[in-house]
């Protein structure tokens, strides 16, 4: 590879995390404010979660400025939730690693969507136990909303793959009576209207997974019961995020079920 292109590659890579760390750094602070039930936008200024001074330019600096500042609050002294440099690593990392596996395309506008919905339905879900319909829907409307930009197949595939995943927990709900919330339907119902049906019955199988190796461990522990209450919907969107990168070689896999053809825009 040439120099200059090598160079560039870095450099874009290096600005996407940045943008990706401030995008989880605002995800984070709206996720916050919903379960608190404060609005996002207005006068109100990002404060201190513990003294309630507000926070300066210099304190806002994601990743940065909690390194700085050690964890802790400039003026009270009071630790910083993690939660904070946590979101904005990971958003950071998983946006220059989508853009190093699609580039500047339609499939890295769409993982976008679903990263940054995810993420936003994670953190409430940790934080409260609850997904709030109408952000996991919006997963499903934003990302319908640019499968029009691929025709009407791929508008079609985003509607298979809302129904897919939101028949596929609902049915769960049921059989299990309980065992999933209704919140865990309608976010993998936004995540199959923007990945399409291939991908999210990729998801839904990488999200059990990921859900089974955390818990079922717990389980033998006795470190849970069987109904207590886990929030589920942070393992289907990790199960969704990584099919973002394992997609293709899946659909691949699987050829002869599949076709062959991971569907708009993950490519053909
Ligand atoms: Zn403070």
């Amino acid at each position: 590879m040439e120099l200059y292109v090598r160079v560039y590659y870095i450099l874009s890579g290096i600005a996407v995390f940045i943008c990706g760390a401030c995008l989880g750094s605002f995800i984070n602070a709206a996720a916050m404010r919903t379960v608190a039930g404060k609005r996002w936008w207005g006068l109100e200024r990002s404060a201190c979660d513990s003294c309630g001074e507000i926070l300066s330019v210099r304190d806002l600096v994601p990743i940065i400025s909690y390194i700085a500042l050690r964890g802790r609050c400039r003026v009270c002294g009071a630790r910083i939730y993690p939660r904070h440099i946590a979101a904005e690593v990971v958003s950071g990392l998983l946006c220059a690693a989508l853009f190093a596996r699609w580039g500047a395309s339609a499939a890295f506008c769409m993982s976008l969507i679903v990263l940054c919905f995810s993420l936003f339905n994670s953190l409430t879900d940790i934080e409260s136990g609850f997904i709030y319909d109408a952000w996991a829907l919006a997963l499903g409307v934003a990302g319908l909303a640019v499968r029009f930009a691929g025709g009407w197949p791929a508008v079609l595939d985003g509607v298979l793959g809302a129904a897919l995943g939101f028949g596929v927990i609902s049915l769960i709900i049921i059989v299990s009576r309980g065992g999933m919330g209704w919140g865990d339907a309608i976010l993998m119902c936004g995540i199959g209207g923007a990945v399409g049906w291939r991908y999210c019955a990729f998801s839904l199988y990488a999200g059990f997974v990921a859900g089974g190796i955390v818990v079922l461990p717990l389980m033998i522990a006795k470190r849970l019961k069987r109904k207590d209450a886990i929030p589920l919907g942070p393992f289907l969107a990790a199960g969704s995020a990584i099919i973002l990168f394992a997609g293709n070689g899946l659909v691949f896999r699987f050829r002869e079920l599949l076709g062959a053809y991971p569907g708009w825009p993950w490519g053909g």
